[in-house]
């Protein structure tokens, strides 16, 4: 995501990214450029990584584009997938000054359905217009995947979801954890899950995603307000959705397509996702038989937490193969090892 510090708003600042990436990272990586009021310049050069991220409402860091005539702009522009964070400023500013207290319960009615079902409305109003490819990114409300439903035949329009909005729910995570299971767009009352479910199902949602944002427990422990929203990820996305498959929920097929297949599929990334003859070896082993509970203290991420401490799943991945590199392997991870930055075909 490019609302880093300093955010990716320039093809430089998008390189020293790669950069920085091709010196630490074990896994493969592309980075979203972050949309600008006035980068459009910027836009057009973008040729080779995942696409172009879109703020329409306001989130951790310092992007947003809310001004219509900008936003015609950029999707007019834009030859890369455009994603796009889906709320709608004006309902959200709106919503915030009913909201009294200092509740992390208040999140959900402080950035309602409303302002994702109008930001996603005039998201795919703007990639029919201009016939781009729209991808919205952490779909969170019933209501998004019913209009997304009606939308699925432009073949424009993809959309991912989150394990977090699939299996936290409003009020309960506030109560339990408070502002680390505080995120934008929120996690919402239990009525979402039933159709962001049916939607993966019928292919309205086409992948999961984990929008890992790992915010400091630090950062976290500020009052409703001040502390940022978003949680970490990335480490736990594939145990919770194994544990859906022992639970007899989803498929493991499912999970193939979710997770591998389709994120390949609709980035039109190269040579990845399969396993094909002439594809990168990029595999993860999993054990579905091991049960394992998840603790804050077996997080690799700095930030240390994860909203899922001290839930128990069944299936976890073993080994991880990177470019026909393990990197990981029974709790041990090989540091010797790089990722490399992904390849698009046009
Ligand atoms: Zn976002």
């Amino acid at each position: 995501m490019p609302n880093t510090n300093p955010s990716t708003t320039t093809i430089e600042r998008l390189n020293d990214k790669n950069n920085d990436a091709s010196k630490k990272s074990l896994v493969n990586y592309s980075f979203f450029l972050g949309a600008t009021k006035d980068n459009l310049d910027e836009i057009k050069k973008l040729n080779n990584n995942c696409g172009l991220k879109i703020f329409m409402g306001s989130s951790t860091g310092d992007l947003l584009v809310d001004d219509d005539d900008i936003l015609a702009d950029i999707f007019s522009v834009c030859n890369k997938i455009i994603a796009v964070h889906a709320e709608d400023e004006k309902t959200l500013k709106e919503a915030e000054k009913s909201v009294t207290g200092d509740s992390f319960t208040n999140h959900p009615d402080a950035r309602p359905v409303e302002a994702a079902v109008k930001a996603t409305t005039k998201a795919v109003e703007l990639a029919i217009k201009f016939n781009k490819r729209l991808h919205i990114l952490h779909l969170s409300t019933a209501e998004e995947v019913e209009f997304l439903r009606k939308h699925k035949s432009t073949g424009l329009i993809t959309a991912e979801t989150t394990p977090q909005h699939l299996l936290l729910y409003s009020p309960d995570i506030y109560n339990e954890i408070g502002s680390f299971g505080q995120m934008n767009p929120p996690i919402r009352e239990k009525y979402h899950q039933k159709e962001l479910w049916a939607g993966l199902k019928d292919g309205t949602i086409n992948c999961i995603a984990t929008d890992h944002a790992p915010h400091t427990i630090e950062e976290k422990n500020k009052p409703y307000g001040q502390a940022p929203s978003g949680m970490p990820g990335v480490q736990t996305s594939l145990t919770l959705m194994l544990n859906e498959v022992s639970n007899e929920a989803i498929n493991l097929e499912d999970v193939v397509k979710w997770m591998c297949e389709n994120p390949a599929e609709l980035y039109n990334i190269k040579n990845k996702g399969f396993l094909r003859t002439g594809y990168d070896a990029d595999i993860t082993i999993v054990d579905m038989n091991k049960e394992n509970t998840i603790m804050n203290k077996d997080m690799y991420s700095k930030c240390g937490w994860t909203a899922f401490d001290g839930k128990t799943t069944k299936g976890w991945p073993i080994t991880t193969i990177v470019n026909g590199n393990i990197v990981y392997d029974n709790n041990k991870l090989n540091l010797d090892i790089r990722g490399k930055e992904v390849e698009f075909s046009s």
